[in-house]
């Protein structure tokens, strides 16, 4: 029983399979675990003991739906290390990015340059752009991390990449090289295909496109992951084309932060829930995750309708300088656009509010409406005027859901537990990136009692390393990889809002990743043990 580099006393066992809790002590060396029964390691048989009485000890979080794709790559200077500590801070130990259409790769080498443009203003800095998985796993490389990250292949981006922003179908030679550039990326160990159907240039494509790439990912065993192209009023019509995607490329399905949003499909989950669970009754594979939060998060100009985005930043730009453009901005989101989600219709301007415009800060805070009534203008130019302004990049909150909907979600034995957040320096951005974990297990576990702490543990955990192929991950048995969380069950709670939002969250003592260190009693130790992972 000696030589271990660190040792975790006196813990309840919550080991990620849902199994109910037991008291075991956990041992680790060279970044592998052994449990022990209580009492079978002497004090004095490791490098470091963790003491971790009235603490459960489970495996690090799976966080499976980010937008960390680029923040640590921003580095300290870029603001980045306060976004990448919130993470580590909730208990994450892998991140997956990648997610809703948008990774920093593949693209054809002529691309890249346009594309680094890009993600320099959609993260506040130059975190690049990469031919595919190897190249971002090693421009990753070079910056130490605390956690693990993994990486989809975004179809907005490898579309991008062979087509540019455009908005028609792809030519069948295109296609070829995506599905070519995808395979090639998954083969390098990226975690699967994810889509974004309301963001362009994702949107642009139809559903025959989606089913050729997901095609590509069923040869590799892995998932197709999608935000559905609606999640609003015809939120069930979009799930059927998920389900259509799933079934006719043979890949699993995995359906991101489930919601039913705006008034016209606020209740909807008490459809699309038992839809999802027949699926599976019937033995298909899908599942889905969710943020525990009524409200989401996304870009400005996701509000206007497709057309307006389609050439990409500088087309956009120059129409929101056009009056007449505007006019038919304003009578799409009035009207409607067949095919097209329209936050704006579904709620209203004063549900939305700006979260991050670097150029701003006076208006972070406030919803649109307010930022209106207070100029004495129409919404839709306040919105367009900040957008010219910010030069496309104004980050909002969309208080779209209602908790009845998240609770349903939550409580569904498929869903797994995602924080969506969309790390990037500034502003107010949703507190998800923060507070995730901890709200679930002290909000939704510990209050409401929603969810059993084993159920909630394996959701964040075993669960999703089984949905995205993470093998030794999200479970504690023996030779598992050393990922580990230490935290208070009484007393865990996620404290970040939307007025102060990276807000660190109480009760997370101690995380382990990689069998180091990253967090003692709730602070960052330094150690960075990282690595992107390669599926
Ligand atoms: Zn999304």
């Amino acid at each position: 029983m000696s030589g271990f580099e660190l040792l975790i006393r006196g813990g309840l066992l919550v080991d990620g399979t849902g199994r109910p809790g037991r008291p075991a002590d956990v041992g680790i060396a060279a970044g592998r675990l052994t449990v022990l029964a209580p009492g079978e390691a002497p004090r004095t048989s490791a490098a470091e003991v963790i003491d971790a009485r009235g603490r459960v000890v489970s495996p690090g979080f799976i966080d499976v739906h980010t937008h960390s794709d680029g923040v640590t790559l921003l580095g300290p200077s870029g603001g980045g290390s306060t976004l990448v500590r919130a993470s580590v801070l909730q208990g994450v130990t892998t991140e997956i990015c990648g997610n809703c259409g948008s990774s920093l790769f593949p693209a054809l080498p002529e691309r890249l340059s346009a594309m680094r443009a890009e993600t320099r203003i959609t993260f506040g800095g130059d975190v690049g752009a990469y031919a595919d998985f190897a190249g971002f796993a090693a421009a990753h490389a070079r910056v130490p991390r605390a956690n693990h990250l993994a990486s989809l292949v975004g179809h907005g981006t490898l579309r991008a990449g062979v087509l540019g922003p455009v908005d028609r179908p792809a030519r069948p030679g295109e296609l070829r090289t995506m599905c070519a550039l995808l395979d090639a990326s998954l083969a390098q160990g990226a975690a699967g295909l994810s889509t974004g159907l309301i963001y362009t240039p994702g949107s642009y494509a139809g559903t025959d496109e989606v089913v050729a790439l997901a095609a590509v990912a069923a040869r590799h065993g892995k998932p197709y992951v999608t935000h559905l192209r609606d999640e609003m009023s015809r939120v069930e019509e979009a799930l059927e084309e998920a389900v259509e995607i799933s079934r006719r490329s043979g890949a699993a399905l995995h359906v991101s932060h489930h919601k039913t949003a705006g008034r016209y499909a606020w209740g909807r989950t008490e459809r699309t829930l038992p839809r999802i669970a027949a699926l599976r009754a019937e033995g298909m594979d899908v599942t889905c995750d969710v943020y525990p939060y009524t409200a989401g998060s996304t870009a400005l100009a996701a509000m206007l309708p497709p057309w307006a985005n389609d050439g990409g930043l500088g087309a956009l730009t120059a129409r929101l300088g056009d009056p007449a453009q505007r006019d038919r901005m304003r009578r799409a989101i009035a009207e409607g656009v067949p095919g097209w989600e329209n936050t704006v219709g579904n709620g209203g301007w004063d549900r939305i509010s700006v979260a991050c415009a670097p150029r701003h800060p006076q208006a972070e805070g406030w919803t649109i409406a307010d930022l209106a009534a207070s100029a004495d203008a129409d919404p839709l130019d306040v919105a367009a005027d900040l957008l010219v302004a910010e030069a496309g990049e104004v980050t909002i909150i969309s208080h779209s859901m209602v908790e009845e909907d998240v609770r349903r979600v939550l409580a569904a034995p498929y869903a797994m537990i995602g924080s969506d957040g969309v790390p990037k320096p500034g502003g107010r951005p949703h507190p998800r990136w923060a507070g995730t974990f901890p709200r679930v297990l002290g909000r939704y576990v510990r209050e409401l009692g929603l969810l059993r702490l084993e159920e909630a543990v394996h959701k964040m955990t075993g669960m999703a390393a089984a949905r995205f192929g993470l093998t030794g991950r999200g479970v504690i048995r023996d030779g598992a990889h050393a990922d580990l969380v230490v935290f208070d069950p009484a007393t865990v709670a996620d404290r970040a809002t939307f007025t102060e939002p990276l807000l660190p969250p109480a009760g997370i003592d101690a995380v382990v990743a990689a069998g180091r260190v990253v967090v003692r009693d709730g602070e960052e130790t330094g150690a960075r043990p990282g690595t992107v992972l390669a599926l």
